[in-house]
């Protein structure tokens, strides 16, 4: 075979093999946006997300495996001003959400957001290093004069067991939409890590619409909950992490400590 023919065999071949493998990361067709539900496996999975929601395929996406990170001197500390609430968690048949009463305050330098709710992933979806957590909670705050978005990542190691997540767990909803409350107050300082060193980098939602709207803080340090309270959310939720995603040119910095 002469050289020209050889490539021009290769350059088919390689051709074919890529509509192959794009054919099998998105299976689904644009006409099935109206009625796409989107999922974590099968058709409808983390491949197909971008077909109906184009940011998905976006160059600040999350989460990320966090590596690398520079510590930066002067970073703002996570000022936190919180109430109680009492326990309101449902399943939207992705997680397990905990509403929150408004007026609890988030300050970041010049910053306030306002805690709306908080929820589950098991397991993390942000490694560190390349170390995955049996489970994440992300803290979700917001603003009321624009769309930013702060997102507070908490990583759960399996240790002792946890007295909020045993308040919040008493009778966990297992059907979509279903609710659970209780006059129980939740007390956010039992679900975060006295020390709140954390490293920072601009991302998005997690989950569709994946909006590139989010100021990720992620706290350096775990807090603990028993095997079985991890278990137990993670038999309701199943495996709902997104796979990292590239860093695309992002610096991730953090605080010293
Ligand atoms: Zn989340």
């Amino acid at each position: 075979m002469n050289q020209l023919l050889k490539h021009a065999v290769k350059a088919f071949y390689m051709l074919s093999f890529s509509f192959v493998m794009t054919s099998c990361a998105k299976d689904i067709e644009i006409d099935d946006c109206q009625a796409y539900e989107w999922k974590y496996d099968g058709k409808e999975g983390v491949n197909s997300w971008s077909v109906c929601f184009s940011e998905c395929a976006g160059s600040k996406q999350s989460p990320l495996d966090i590596k690398d990170a520079t510590v930066q001197a002067g970073l703002s500390p996570l000022q936190f001003s919180f109430k109680e609430s009492p326990v309101s968690i449902f399943y939207n048949g992705h997680t397990l959400e905990q509403e929150w009463v408004p007026g609890s305050k988030l300050t970041i330098g010049t910053n306030t957001f306002e805690l709306a709710q908080f929820h589950f992933h098991t397991r993390s979806e942000h490694t560190i290093s390349g170390k995955r957590y049996p489970m994440e909670i992300h803290f979700v705050h917001k603003q009321s004069t624009s769309s930013a978005i702060a997102v507070v990542g908490v990583m759960v190691e399996t240790g002792a067991e946890n007295a909020m997540i045993k308040l919040l767990s008493t009778d966990l909803p297992t059907e979509i939409d279903e609710e659970y409350k209780s006059n129980l107050p939740v007390i956010l300082s039992g679900l975060m890590p006295a020390n709140k060193g954390y490293f920072y980098y601009p991302g998005s939602l997690t989950t569709p619409p994946c909006s590139e709207v989010v100021s990720w803080y992620v706290l350096k340090n775990p807090i603990q909950a028993s095997s079985k309270q991890i278990s137990a959310i993670q038999q309701i939720i199943s495996e709902n992490n997104r796979p990292a995603q590239p860093l695309s040119g992002r610096t991730i910095v953090s605080t010293k400590d």
